[in-house]
């Protein structure tokens, strides 16, 4: 059986129009799944009833119910398993005043990042657009309504471009779940030609890159999978993505790490790299992961580093992560081993 959520509109037509339905039943049935999160064709009551049947023989829909979930004060994370196989991690974060969900867009990771850990074990498979979004109807079923949506899970979003951005072109969509496109964000550890490629024919999303370290050396060491384009190829891709989007700054997340990255010329590092450049860096104090060798800095020395990039001009904040009780935080979602 095949997902509903991984049909366009466009295929959804097709589909109705070898059953003899109308057009219309296209747009009844995108409101169903996605305005009003359906969790069968049974509940589609202004459809008749044979195409109710037929299409319960060949779509799976509704919300997944989560093989396990995790849950403090700020966030709620689920398992959930797909239903063509594989277990994937989402997270429900609790913002001031919305939820923000953080999405997978692979099983695993290929990139092999040095801190965490989706990357261990690799990369088992992309999801599809479907996938994708029933991650979101899945934590929708849960949370109520969700207003920001981030694709920092479990992956490496431009090594699923497609997939991602089909997914995204479906909650922007008013038939569908009409999210707004400025408040999703695509994060990437530094693609560089799907960035230009994104820059030019993406959606109109945030965008985010974990930088690392603004040292080449240090950045190779812990996003190894990234080191074929360098830091001057990187930023000229983001400079790239600014001038086309009119300005619009790239956030660079630098997960901080005690004794790797947080001293004194790591500052000036990053006000050479990124002050020429529409950007806002995001500290992020490391979410320890057992498997991994670093450990986050002290709160004085993250205090002192973000002064000190504030003071070099750099537009910078302090990210505290949410979930971190639950292992739900950045770089902390892997596959069912969390249970
Ligand atoms: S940090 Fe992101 S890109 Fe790196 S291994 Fe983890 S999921 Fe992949």
């Amino acid at each position: 059986m095949k997902l509903f959520y991984d049909l366009s509109l466009k295929e959804l037509k097709k589909w109705l129009e070898q059953h003899d339905e109308p057009d219309y039943r296209a747009d009844q049935l995108f409101e169903w799944a996605y305005q009003h999160n359906a969790g069968s064709f049974d509940e589609m009551t202004n459809l008749p009833k044979d195409i109710r049947a037929v299409l319960g023989e060949e779509f799976i829909i509704g919300p997944l119910e989560p093989v396990a979930v995790a849950e403090d004060e700020d966030a709620r994370k689920l398992l959930l398993e797909m239903p063509a196989g594989g277990e994937v991690e989402c997270v429900a974060m609790r913002m001031d005043g919305y939820t923000s969900a953080c999405l997978s867009s692979q099983i695993g990771c290929a990139v092999g990042c040095d801190l965490c850990a989706s990357a261990i074990g690799g990369c088992e498979r992309s999801l599809s657009a479907g996938e994708i979004l029933l991650q979101l109807i899945s934590l929708r079923a849960i949370e109520g309504s969700i207003r920001n949506t981030v694709f920092m899970g479990m992956g490496e979003a431009f090594y699923n471009y497609e997939a991602v951005c089909e997914s995204i072109q479906r909650m922007t969509d008013d038939r569908t779940m009409g999210m707004s496109a400025s408040r999703i964000t695509v994060s990437t550890a530094g693609v560089v030609p799907a960035i230009h490629r994104y820059a030019t024919e993406g959606p109109k999303t945030e965008l985010a890159v974990s930088l690392g370290s603004a040292d080449q050396e240090i950045r190779d060491m812990l996003i190894p999978g990234m080191s074929r384009w360098d830091l001057g190829d990187l930023m000229a891709a983001c400079y790239e993505f600014s001038r086309v989007r009119r300005g619009q700054p790239v956030t660079f997340a630098y997960v901080m790490l005690a004794g790797v990255n947080d001293q004194y010329h790591d500052v000036d590092r990053l006000a050479r790299l990124l002050g020429a450049q529409p950007h806002h860096l995001n500290l992020i104090p490391y979410n320890e992961v057992p498997e991994c060798p670093y450990v986050a800095p002290d709160e004085e020395t993250i205090d002192t580093f973000y002064r000190r990039c504030r003071d070099a001009g750099l537009n910078v904040s302090v990210r505290r992560s949410r979930g971190q009780a639950i292992d739900a935080a950045c770089g902390q979602l892997r596959r069912g081993t969390s249970r």
